[in-house]
């Protein structure tokens, strides 16, 4: 039998166990993918695990965990690969990954979804939209589902279907120790409750079942542009608006210099705008009614809000984010874009130096705040609005990372007097601070108790950790 070269602490025979049945692929260094696959979207992460399980089912999740507990190998958990600090890629250990695993079955009478782990936003869009349905997610689609479910999962449809783990009806998942559960209301509800908020804490989820709802195909949605030396103005109004906007709507505020896109004019190519992504999840004639106001308000320079197919709108954003580029990103939640913040936001948005860097700010409320507090581990449901400021250094190398990293660091200080809690999805490299800001003292209390009980010893540590002591 071969051994591989994956650190001296290999056992032959827990490799020669890991192998036999393995349905999907064991992809070591020397092997020709070891590079593509090892990669993770953020290109500033560059790891070298010793081993990439590429599982095929729950099957092989269970050999790969088995695996790693007789070996000692520090374990990553990925699915879509878009964690902004790189945490489901590590440097030597396993990296356990369940980006194969695309299986999406919808049942359009009951309005439920069976997704794997390894979905991506964009494909579960697809096999929803082709019955009118929809799970609330996020807004880029070549996001993984898994990673951004189990913190919570904000997007274009929030305010009016809620978070994405509002749609949960179970999850099942294999533990620390390899044992097979289903969490849901009635099975294991305690860790149901921290599995909707806690991250990839308690074990992986292997799939996910959720409620679907009634959208589009077609919907009212897209962005209006206006110059970012109005943005002033134009948040201020905009603040004002939205107190009575019904929970169809769903706005996101971007900041940025226009790219050089075909579906912009050419004279505001590289020029500093902000723009308000709408989306109404309900008819387009009462959209257009309800976006009317925003559109006419202030010297508008551009509008793409129009009637379109709702998977077109969601991958309107990707080719801002693509793969490889470095990133580093800062967060906050605030209650209101109050004269400060708007002015904090402005003033440093007119100092972005690279032409990538971008940021949104998503207005939050609605079918939020209609579930309890306490009902899931998720703790931001009474914030106003959610900063995720990116700094971007388009390219492979890094050419003005530091820069960019230093300006998202420079702005989130300059909000820091407004902060109320943070989105734990869009964590970086905070540490504990940041995590229990994130949960809040009682919160991450009753997940510790949960960490104990599910993984007294931490097992899977490469997350925003929830020590169990
Ligand atoms: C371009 C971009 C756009 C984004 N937009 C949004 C948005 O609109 N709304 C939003 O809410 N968030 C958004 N996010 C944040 C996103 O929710 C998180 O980055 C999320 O963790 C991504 O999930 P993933 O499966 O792609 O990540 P991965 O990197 O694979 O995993 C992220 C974390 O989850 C853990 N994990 C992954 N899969 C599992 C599993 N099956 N079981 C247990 N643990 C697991 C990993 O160990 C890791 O700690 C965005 C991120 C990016 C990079």
């Amino acid at each position: 039998m071969l051994v591989p070269m994956i650190g001296a602490t290999l056992d032959p025979s827990a490799w020669a166990e890991l192998m036999d049945g393995f349905r999907g692929e064991l992809v070591r260094p020397s092997d020709e993918t070891y590079e593509e696959l090892r990669r993770v979207w953020n290109g500033s992460i560059d790891r070298r695990p010793a081993l990439i399980a590429r599982c095929a089912g729950v099957a092989d999740v269970m050999a790969a965990v088995a695996f790693a507990r007789r070996t000692a190998l520090r374990v990553a958990v990925r699915s879509g690969g878009h964690s902004w600090p790189g945490l489901s890629v590590c440097e030597d250990g396993l990296v356990i990954d369940l980006s194969l695993m695309k299986g999406v079955r919808v049942d359009p009478d009951r309005r439920t979804a069976r997704v794997e782990a390894g979905v991506l936003l964009g494909e579960l869009d697809r096999e929803t939209q082709a019955f009118g349905l929809a799970v609330p997610a996020g807004i880029v689609t070549h996001t993984g589902v898994a990673g951004l479910t189990l913190g919570g999962g904000i997007g274009h449809l929030m305010r009016k279907y809620g978070l994405t783990i509002d749609q949960l009806r179970s999850v099942d998942l294999v533990t620390a120790d390899g044992t097979v559960l289903k969490a849901s209301d009635d099975e294991n509800p305690e860790l149901f409750w921290g599995v909707r908020g806690g991250g990839g804490n308690f074990g992986i989820v292997t799939s996910f079942e959720y409620r679907l709802n009634p959208l589009g195909p077609t919907v009212m949605a897209g962005p209006v542009y206006w110059h970012m030396h109005d943005a002033p103005e134009v948040l201020r109004f905009y603040r004002d608006w939205i107190t009575d906007i019904p929970d169809e709507l769903t706005t996101v505020v971007n900041f940025r210099k226009a790219p050089a896109s075909p579906s912009l004019p050419a004279d505001l190519h590289g020029e500093p705008i902000v723009a308000v992504l709408c989306t109404y999840a309900g008819a387009v004639e009462e959209g257009e009614k309800v976006i009317r106001p925003l559109k006419e308000f202030g010297a508008v320079v551009h509008d793409l809000c129009q009637p379109q197919p709702f998977v077109t709108h969601q991958a309107s954003l990707d080719p801002g984010l693509p793969h490889g580029w470095w990133y580093y990103t800062r967060a906050c939640d605030v209650a209101e874009l109050t004269d400060q913040v708007i002015d904090a936001t402005v003033e440093h948005s007119l100092r972005i130096a690279s032409p990538r860097t971008t940021f949104p700010i998503f207005h939050l409320g609605g079918a939020i705040r209609r579930v309890g507090d306490d009902d899931t581990a998720f703790n931001g449901r009474s914030a106003g609005h959610t900063f995720n400021l990116n700094g971007v250094a388009p390219g492979d190398d890094g050419e003005g990372f530091d820069e960019e990293r230093e300006w998202a660091r420079g702005l989130w200080g300059a909000l820091a007097p407004f902060h109320t809690s943070v989105y734990v999805n869009f964590l970086m490299d905070e540490g504990e601070q940041g995590i229990r800001q994130a949960y809040g003292p009682a919160k991450y209390q009753r997940l510790k108790e949960l960490k104990k009980r599910y993984d007294p010893e931490n097992f899977f540590r490469l997350n925003q950790n929830i020590p169990p002591e």
